[in-house]
């Protein structure tokens, strides 16, 4: 729900916001035959409500010719706003640039929707073909000096300005500086270097761990290895052996984290310590799929990177402009979660290692038992059967008597199907948004089921962004992937299920109330660390009691569900709690030691440096080793989340502290709901994010709601009074 989201966020504000990162153009071939101009729908505003996408209209071909025309005007427009005579001002420069670049957004927007949602192999071939052009685009108005020098003129005089304004230019001139573009030609050059040097290594790293990964499957030509994973896996591993051409052997192959799903199932405890080992290890053999010389060179040259830019580490370059701001306040977020998280987990281990040695003396838990032991005692204890729940979960009851239900409760919005909007794919629904005076606010698309043409997970974006100065409103969309039914029958979805319903529309509620001027800084134009706050925030509604009792009923009987069931839905929830925060806390605080070293630190050695960073942070715990190690942490040395693992978690404080804002006023209610929208879902990122939330709550952020929610403190009687 996380990456996925960002990833096409990141797509995106390369083209709407010019704030993402670029990837280093490469040689772009040729395009594919346009289609004619005249026919093609994309070239014009759509005429439909909102401009909502003309999808009985455009045509498969339709997009390329129309993101390649957009990259030609937004340039076009670009550059008469560089090199105007006029001296520069907020309007003629800032603003200007905000209104430019209509048909790249328009048509790029609902490209990257489809390439996400329901692709093709015409799409696939024009992503292909487009993506070194936008980031060589990016690249060509960040590298435009005439446009930098207009941009500074009016950031030196920014205070003349009202904030929002202020705000704006003080967004684009700090984009244009992370960028390099205020360097010496010297240190421009060094940078460029540097910048080349480490797209070579992540890319060496990112090959290194796939083949690494690869190669580490665990290899068995005993079957009995094997015992406890179902027939189908089984014949699944010997079809993975099949596939490398080994005879009479059973494969299991390796996913990106330490633990490994099989951990649960394999009854032979030494197969599991070999499959463990096998994780760990496997970019450690000394081989041509060591990663260790990679990421202590990734690291070092980051240091200096930062330096360049002004900064002492390359975590504080990056935390910056996140909420966060400096790697102190990540690291002390973390660093006070570290002992409740702990003691969890050892708690959690004390009731396996008792599970186990009732019937083998002697045993002593260690880390390749922990998935095995956890669900046992899950079982033992909770008894939960999945499909009994499910047949509370009608999907249609779940959206309109849950999802829409509490929007209504605490907004006062409602919603209407409409029929009449064309969609990309006959399972796509379209409503129209109202609000509380009954005016119409915006529309909102869900594609719920999964297809073979769309990505995995669940994620939100829009069509259409709201800009007051543009006059747009919000068209957001919603993607799942759940199992879509059998023709006649009903779609039920598990818990887990509804609860990526109310976060992705946690996300569209986002964009939905945005109010702000500037396309740049609307709806979930936030942050990295703030963006999952407002949807994770909206996934605590979902048990609250009046609303589940309203859309949890039977889909035959329509009885709501039997309390009993719900009770023993919420206490699973929160077992492993311990085990799930201590491992994620690990690999975020290796990522800060591994990105706040300083420019003359010298050369590590990875294994050293990781054991001394885990103690350091006492957090060492070996039952629990980090979610991903140093060696294997892809989010960090690929690239995207290099000092930024620890958004997950900043995210997830917002999300429970700002919900026990709810409960000590009165919880679920119309006024505590405005109030929420007004200060934070209507402002999208049109101010400093820690100001805004300060604002909301009348304090900083604490984490005590998160370590509750988690069960990793007992709560204090107060916090239970406001209902
Ligand atoms: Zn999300």
């Amino acid at each position: 729900m996380f990456r996925t989201r960002l990833l096409l966020a990141a797509m995106t504000a390369a083209i709407t916001s010019l704030s993402a990162g670029a990837e280093s153009p490469k040689t772009p071939e040729a395009a594919a035959t346009p289609a004619s101009a005249a026919a093609n729908p994309l070239l014009k505003a759509s005429t439909l409500q909102y401009q909502a996408p003309p999808f009985d209209k455009i045509t498969d071909a339709d997009f390329q010719p129309a993101v390649e025309e957009g990259m030609k005007q937004h340039i076009a427009e670009i550059e008469k706003i560089a090199n105007q005579t006029d001296a520069p001002t907020f309007a003629n420069t800032i603003e200007a640039m905000e209104r430019s670049g209509a048909l790249l957004t328009r048509s790029a927007k609902i490209f990257f929707a489809l390439v996400q949602a329901n692709t093709n192999p015409t799409l696939q071939k024009a992503q292909v073909e487009l993506a070194p052009k936008l980031a060589a685009h990016r690249d060509a108005i960040y590298l435009n000096a005439k446009l930098l020098a207009r941009v500074n003129a009016i950031y030196d005089q920014r205070d003349k300005l009202d904030p929002a304004d202020k705000f704006l230019t003080e967004r684009y001139h700090r984009d244009f500086v992370r960028a390099g573009a205020l360097l010496s030609d010297a240190d421009k050059s060094k940078l460029r270097a540097l910048n080349e040097e480490e797209s070579k290594l992540q890319t060496a790293f990112q090959n290194k761990l796939l083949a690494g990964t690869q190669d580490g499957a665990l290899k068995t030509k005993d079957k009995s290895d094997l015992a406890g994973m179902s027939e189908g896996e089984i014949a699944a591993a010997a079809a993975a052996a099949k596939e490398r051409k080994l005879d009479n052997t059973w494969l299991v192959t390796l996913q990106n984290t330490t633990q490994q799903p099989a951990q649960v199932e394999l009854t032979n405890r030494a197969a599991r310590e070999k499959l463990f080992k096998a994780s760990i290890e496997r970019t450690e053999h000394g081989d041509a799929n060591d990663t260790r010389e990679t990421v202590v060179r990734l690291a070092q040259l980051r240091a200096q990177k930062a330096q360049v830019l002004g900064y002492p580490s390359y975590s504080a370059y990056s935390l910056a402009d996140q909420m966060a701001k400096t790697p102190d306040n990540a690291i002390k977020l973390m660093t006070d979660m570290v002992p409740a998280s702990v003691d969890k987990a050892k708690s959690e281990a004390a009731g396996m290692q008792a599970l186990a040695a009732k019937d083998q003396k002697d045993f002593r838990l260690e880390p390749w038992d922990w998935q095995f032991y956890s669900e046992k005692v899950k079982q033992t204890q909770y008894k939960l059967d999945e499909s009994q729940i499910k047949q509370y979960f009608l999907l249609d009851r779940v959206l309109q008597d849950g999802v829409f239900f509490a929007a209504n409760k605490l907004y006062g919005i409602t919603f209407k199907e409409r029929h009449d909007l064309p969609v990309y794919q006959p399972d796509v629904r379209v409503f129209e948004v109202f609000d509380a005076d009954g005016k119409s606010l915006a529309l909102w698309y869900a594609d719920y089921f999964k297809r073979d043409n769309k990505s995995g997970g669940a994620w939100e974006d829009n069509f259409v962004q709201q800009s007051a100065l543009l006059g747009t409103r919000t068209v957001a969309f919603n993607v799942c992937n759940f199992t879509k039914p059998a023709a006649g029958q009903p779609a039920l979805i598990s818990y887990d299920d509804v609860i990526a319903m109310f976060h992705e529309f946690g996300h569209a509620l986002h964009d939905i109330f945005s109010n702000t001027k500037y396309p740049t800084l609307s709806g979930t134009s936030t942050t990295r660390d703030f963006v999952e706050f407002p949807s994770s925030f909206n996934e605590h509604w979902a048990d609250e009691p009046s609303v589940f009792a309203n859309y949890a009923r039977h889909y035959k009987t329509g009885e709501p569900m039997p309390a009993a069931l719900l009770e023993k839905i919420k206490e699973a929830g929160t077992y492993g709690q311990g085990f799930a925060t201590t491992e994620y806390l690990s690999a975020a605080l290796l990522d800060q030691a591994w990105h706040t070293q300083v420019v003359d630190a010298p050369k590590q050695d990875v294994d050293k440096f990781e054991a001394a960073a885990l103690k350091h942070f006492h957090i060492d715990y070996a039952l629990v080793p980090p979610r991903y190690r140093t060696s294997y942490f892809a989010h960090i040395w690929g690239g995207g989340y290099s000092a930024g693992y620890y958004a997950y978690l900043w995210s997830a404080v917002l999300r429970d502290d700002a919900y026990y804002w709810f409960k000590e006023h009165g919880g679920m209610t119309r006024e505590n709901g405005q109030r929420f929208r007004d200060m934070v879902l209507s402002r999208g990122g049109t101010e400093d994010m820690d100001a805004m939330y300060r604002a909301f709550r009348g304090r900083d952020p604490s984490v005590e709601a998160l370590l509750e929610t988690r069960g990793l403190k007992a709560p204090k009687a107060d916090s239970r009074a406001g209902g």
